[in-house]
């Protein structure tokens, strides 16, 4: 193989993506739904719902390609995204916003990741505290901008950091306390307590939050609340979300981040030269969404609050201990009595398919290298499918014993 010298090698290594030969190796999503994709079997793997979103979200991207929006859109987002985005803020969590200077729209909440990341990080000095296990993109970035990530464990099954671990983890390196609440690949939603703390923290230690809320709309017991609210928080914190989970639209790649001006415009500085824009007609569909009655947002929690208690059901029922998710598109589960001749999570979801026709990730794919060992037997299941898709990929579950 050729050696090509670059800084995909670090986004790689971040991200523990390099095979055995030193290549680059495809997202542990890519892997697992090829896999589903192969050998027929169930995809409760990449997060993605089998069903579509709203028609009123479909029709109006149809009639905005009609109607030629199909050209660049302005850099920071369509005009009518950018104030639902900010009305969507105001409607739900009392957050003002200038729609013209405080919001962003990105190429998905990966963009958004990727934009903050490189803006703000300043060096191999700079430190970025995570709770780990984290979702891929967030290595992978902070690898490719040069920093050090600072993972703050969360364990099974209630997945809540110590808040002395915590306090440790936040220094005056600490530029970015990067939080993911709901959390993937937990299902995870953080206390009050905590939020509170990361708050003190920030600003104790002069940090930034960033916060990774795209499971917004999918909290099944209290209200999700923003760290953005928090009192003190709003001055040094970027929120950042996607229409894609919300609308069953992952394809679209329509994300945001918004906070205040300076924070904004120095993403900006750095998303202008990844994508300058992108999905033109994407954006009024998704401003449509965003401005849904309030209904179509409890539905969505309900319906997957439905599904995730099914899948829960199934997982108990085939013997796996389970973490009871309340929030976000996933459950996790230990399938510390199947492993049998597997090695670890990721060896037992590759054999997966040939033993019981369902694809699953394993946890080990959100963690880093020296602490695999507390997440070996842990694998992450979707629950985001149909219900009939779920009850039967449970009774195949059940003949795993
Ligand atoms: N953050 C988290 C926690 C995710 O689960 C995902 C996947 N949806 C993303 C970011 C990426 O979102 P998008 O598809 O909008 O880029
Ligand atoms: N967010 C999705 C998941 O966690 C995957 C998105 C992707 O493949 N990049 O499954």
């Amino acid at each position: 193989m050729r050696d090509i010298p670059g800084a995909w090698r670090r986004t790689a290594q971040g991200a523990g993506l390099l095979d055995a030969g030193g290549a680059p190796a495809p997202t542990i999503f890519a892997e697992m739904t090829a896999l589903a994709v192969r050998t027929g079997a169930i995809n409760l793997g990449q997060g993605f719902t089998d069903e579509d979103g709203p028609e009123e979200v479909l029709r109006a991207a149809r009639a905005a390609i009609a109607g030629g929006a199909n050209q660049y859109a302005p850099g920071r987002g369509v005009p009518a995204l950018l104030d639902a985005i900010a009305a969507h803020q105001q409607r739900f969590y009392g957050l003002t916003l200038d729609p013209a200077r405080e919001v962003l729209v990105t190429a998905g909440a990966t963009e958004a990741l990727a934009a903050t990341i490189l803006a703000l990080i300043d060096g191999p000095d700079d430190e970025i505290v995570v709770f780990e296990p984290y979702y891929d993109a967030y290595a992978a970035s902070a690898a490719l901008a040069g920093a050090r990530l600072v993972p703050v464990p969360l364990r099974f099954p209630d997945f809540q950091p110590d808040l002395d671990r915590l306090a440790t983890a936040v220094t005056d390196r600490t530029r970015l306390i990067l939080v993911n609440d709901p959390h993937n690949p937990t299902g995870a939603v953080f206390s009050a307590e905590v939020r509170a703390e990361i708050v003190r923290l920030a600003d104790q230690h002069d940090a930034i939050i960033v916060t990774d809320e795209v499971y917004e709309h999918l909290v099944f017991d209290e209200p999700h609340v923003p760290i953005a609210t928090l009192p003190g928080a709003t001055e040094r914190t970027l929120t950042i979300s996607s229409a894609g989970k919300t609308f069953s639209t992952t394809g679209w790649k329509i994300g945001w981040v918004s906070g205040p001006a300076d924070l904004v415009d120095a993403v900006l500085a750095v998303k202008q030269f990844l994508t300058y824009t992108n999905g033109t007609p994407f954006q009024p569909a998704i401003a449509a969404g965003l401005a849904l009655p309030a209904a179509f947002f409890t539905g969505i929690a309900a319906a997957l609050r439905d599904k995730r208690d099914l899948l829960g059901d199934g997982l108990s029922a085939a013997g796996f201990e389970v973490s009871v998710a309340a929030g976000s598109y996933f459950t996790v589960a230990d399938a510390a009595p199947f492993l049998q001749g597997a090695e670890d999570a990721a060896d037992f979801c590759r054999t997966l398919p040939a033993r019981a026709g369902v694809v699953a990730i394993p946890l080990t794919a959100f963690v880093s290298e020296p602490h695999r060992e507390q997440y070996r037997s842990l694998v992450r299941f979707a629950a985001c499918k149909r219900l009939e898709v779920i009850a039967e990929a449970s009774a195949r579950l059940r003949t795993l014993a």
